[in-house]
C-alpha cells in the first residue's frame, strides 16, 4: 500500500476533513499515541484547526450523550472496538500547517487538499488510507467516491450514472463496487447503468424497491468489495426509511439520509423512537469520524438549529463557517461526529437548552423522555420556514 506516497490531506475549510491523510511512515503512525483533547475554548474560530479543536472540546463536554443503554449495547461495543483497531492516530506539539486550500478537479467536485510538511505530525486528524471525493448531483445531492491509492474506488449512493462516470474519468479512477444506503431514487437511480458499464457488485439493504443486481447486507456485517483494501461495517439506521443502513469504514461514516450536518432525515417510514435510536448509535462513534451524508442541507439546517439552540457557541461558529462556505459555493461536508454532537440539535435532545426550547415552542408537548423531545423537535423542523 502506497501510504508513504500519498503525502496529502483533504481538507474542508474551517472543519478538518481527514480524508486522504495517508501520510508518512505507517509504522510511525501505528506507534504514535492518541491525541489528548485540548481545553475547552468556546470562542468561534475561523481557521480549520481553530474550528475543530473547540468543537471537539465542546463535544467532549456534552456528558449526557450517548445514553448508557446505547453505550452498553453489543452493537456499540463492536463498533468501538472495530474503530479502535482501524484508527491510527498521530499527535505532536508541532503547530498545524497553514491551510492552502484548492479545489481539485474543477468546480464539479468538492475535494480540497492542503500540503503537509514531510515530517509534520498533525494533531487532531485521523489518517485515512483512502481519498474522499464528493460528486455533486441534482439540486443538493452528493454521491461519494472512496478512492484507494491504486486508482480503484467505491461509489456510495449513485442516484445517477453520468455525474459518477464524469468524475471517474476526471480523477482517473476505476470503480470496484457500489454501496447503497436506502431505496430512494436519488440514491439508487444510477445503479443499473453503472453495473452495465462496469460489471460492479452492489451492496444494499434488503429492500425490494432497490433496483439492480444486489448483494444484500444486514446489521453488523463487514462488507469487503472484491479486490479492495477497504472494509465497511454495516449499521442498521432505520427511521428515514425502514431498511436504511449506514456504512462505517476507514474513519468515515456514510449515513445517507439519516444524519445530516446540523440536522437529520425526515421520518418517511420510521418512528421517532427508531430514528432517535439510529442517531444515538451514530453519535456514539468517535469524535473524529467523518460524517459523509448525502445532501448539502447544512445552511438550512443551521438556521433551524440556531432557532432551537441560539446560545450554543460551537453551533454559532459552525453556522458562521457554513455561511462562508456556501457564499463561495463550497461544500460544508464532510462534517465530523464530534462537531455534530456539539452542534446538531437532533443529537442533543437530552441537553437542557434543547429540551427547554422544544417545550417553549410546543407547550402541548409532554417531554417525558428523549423520544418525546425528538418527535417534537422533528415536527418543529418539518414546519420551519427560514
Ligand atoms: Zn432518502
Amino acid at each position: 500500500m502506497a501510504l508513504a506516497a500519498a503525502r496529502c490531506g483533504a481538507h474542508a475549510i474551517g472543519l478538518i476533513n481527514t480524508s486522504a491523510l495517508a501520510c508518512s511512515d505507517p509504522t510511525r503512525l501505528a506507534a504514535s499515541r492518541p491525541p489528548k483533547l485540548a481545553p475547552i475554548n468556546a470562542a468561534p474560530a475561523s481557521s480549520c484547526s481553530d474550528w475543530l479543536s473547540p468543537s471537539l472540546s465542546c463535544a467532549n463536554a456534552v456528558g449526557s450523550l450517548p445514553p448508557a443503554k446505547i453505550e452498553k449495547s453489543g452493537q456499540m461495543k463492536r463498533l468501538r472496538s472495530a474503530l479502535k483497531r482501524r484508527f491510527q492516530w498521530r499527535h505532536s506539539q508541532a503547530p498545524p500547517p497553514a491551510p492552502c486550500s484548492r479545489i481539485q478537479g474543477g468546480r464539479d467536485t468538492c475535494t480540497r487538499f492542503f500540503d503537509l510538511p514531510d515530517s509534520a505530525a498533525v494533531p487532531w486528524r485521523v489518517p485515512s488510507v483512502s481519498r474522499l471525493i464528493a460528486v455533486p448531483a441534482f439540486e443538493d445531492n452528493y454521491f461519494w467516491l472512496v478512492a484507494e491509492s491504486d486508482g480503484r474506488c467505491i461509489i456510495v449512493d449513485p442516484g445517477a450514472a453520468k455525474p459518477v462516470i464524469d468524475a471517474l474519468r476526471s480523477h482517473g479512477l476505476q470503480p470496484s463496487a457500489i454501496l447503497i444506503t436506502h431505496h430512494h431514487a436519488d440514491h439508487t437511480g444510477g445503479i443499473e447503468e453503472l453495473q452495465d458499464a462496469f460489471a460492479l457488485p452492489c451492496f444494499a439493504p434488503n429492500d425490494a424497491r432497490i433496483p439492480g443486481r444486489l448483494q444484500r447486507v444486514t446489521e453488523g456485517e463487514q462488507v469487503r468489495p472484491p479486490g479492495s483494501n477497504a472494509t465497511f461495517e454495516v449499521i442498521a439506521t432505520p427511521g428515514h426509511t425502514r431498511s436504511h443502513v449506514s456504512y462505517l469504514g476507514d474513519g468515515r461514516l456514510f449515513c445517507g439520509d439519516t444524519l445530516f450536518s446540523l440536522g437529520c432525515g425526515r421520518l418517511f417510514e420510521g418512528s421517532p423512537a427508531q430514528m432517535l435510536k439510529s442517531l444515538d448509535c451514530l453519535a456514539a462513534l468517535p469524535d473524529l469520524t467523518e460524517v459523509c451524508c448525502a445532501h448539502e442541507y447544512t445552511a438550512a439546517n443551521g438556521a433551524f438549529a440556531l432557532a432551537v439552540d441560539p446560545d450554543n457557541d460551537a453551533l454559532r461558529a459552525r453556522a458562521k463557517q457554513v455561511g462562508q462556505l456556501r457564499r463561495r459555493s463550497e461544500s460544508t461536508l464532510p462534517s465530523s461526529i464530534g462537531a455534530e454532537r456539539a452542534c446538531n440539535p437532533f443529537l442533543r435532545v437530552r441537553d437542557s437548552a434543547v429540551v427547554e426550547a422544544v417545550l417553549r415552542h410546543d407547550q402541548a408537548t409532554v417531554a417525558s423522555d428523549a423520544v418525546d423531545v425528538f418527535a417534537a423537535l422533528r415536527r418543529w423542523k418539518d414546519g420551519f420556514q427560514t
